[in-house]
């Protein structure tokens, strides 16, 4: 079965979790295509997504980075944030028939993480970038990827069980809206040390912290928090793979050219893995 079929069964099964980005309706999957009633219609792509963006935005996010971070989750980054993200899941709504959200899903690792913890469930996959939604489709057949505007989602209202928000701004009237009555929001963002090496190699012996408390405080707000848990861990990223944790994230893009290149020379480089992560209901 070609990847665009297997993606349209997916639609069409699970249709009722999406509405038109224009006008807000209901939509149906006719053979490969998402419409609405007021024949607002948007095409599977070759690959399994559905582009329902009204018009394209601008990403600093380039396949690259995307392939960069693959390349570093697959060494394990993310594995005990994602591994503490299923106990406060199980603990807090259950494991059964869940819909799983993924806001600024990027290559999609995370969410195809979490679905496979839950083998009932159903995990969409959103960001505004295409390039990250692309690559997001070699994961596993069973997730739907959009790309769609992350502040204007067109997702339905009270559709969805678990809304994932990891190291993306947050849109609380969003996020309120499309979650079901019971339903909630799992938030991370990077701890002051999150690759805190990587940092002082770039910047200096004064590696700039991170300022998260601004974050924080807006959740803590803006939603009832459940319950909180930090993972802080290291993981050695050898020398093969430097280059890829440079690329990844954005605190590499005001760094010098001489500085990564001494970076690059590392036989390995230990990085704090430094996250803090929320559970939380809509107040
Ligand atoms: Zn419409």
């Amino acid at each position: 079965m070609k990847k665009i079929d297997i993606a349209a069964e997916l639609y069409q099964k699970n249709a009722g979790l999406f509405r038109c980005p224009i006008c807000f309706e209901a939509v149906e999957v006719h053979e490969r295509s998402l419409v609405c009633p007021k024949q607002h219609s948007f095409d599977l792509a070759k690959k399994g997504y559905i582009h329902l963006l009204k018009k394209p935005m601008d990403s600093d996010y380039t396949k690259e980075m995307f392939q960069s971070r693959r390349a570093i989750y697959d060494l394990g980054l993310f594995q005990q944030v994602l591994d503490e993200m299923e106990v406060l899941i199980t603990t807090h709504v259950g494991e059964e028939e869940l819909s799983i959200l993924d806001i600024g899903c990027g290559e999609g690792s995370h969410l195809r993480q979490i679905v496979e913890k839950f083998q009932t469930s159903v995990g969409v996959g959103l960001d505004s970038s295409k390039e990250g939604i692309a690559l997001a489709t070699t994961q596993m057949d069973r997730l739907l990827w959009t790309v769609a505007n992350v502040e204007e989602l067109p997702i339905a209202t009270e559709s969805i069980d678990v809304v994932l928000n990891i190291f993306s701004p947050l849109n609380s009237r969003e996020f309120t809206r499309v979650l079901k009555p019971g339903g909630v929001i799992i938030k991370a963002i990077p701890g002051k040390r999150y690759l805190q090496e990587l940092r002082d190699a770039l910047y200096g012996e004064k590696g700039r912290s991170l300022d998260t408390a601004d974050a924080m405080t807006n959740y803590a707000k803006r939603f009832e928090v459940l319950e909180q848990r930090s993972v802080y861990q290291q993981i050695e990223v050898k020398r093969e793979h430097i280059p890829a944790l440079i690329d990844m994230t954005p605190a590499s893009w005001d760094a010098t050219d001489e500085k990564k290149q001494v970076l690059q020379s590392f036989e390995r480089l230990n990085v704090t893995v430094d996250v803090e992560l929320f559970i939380a209901k809509i107040n």
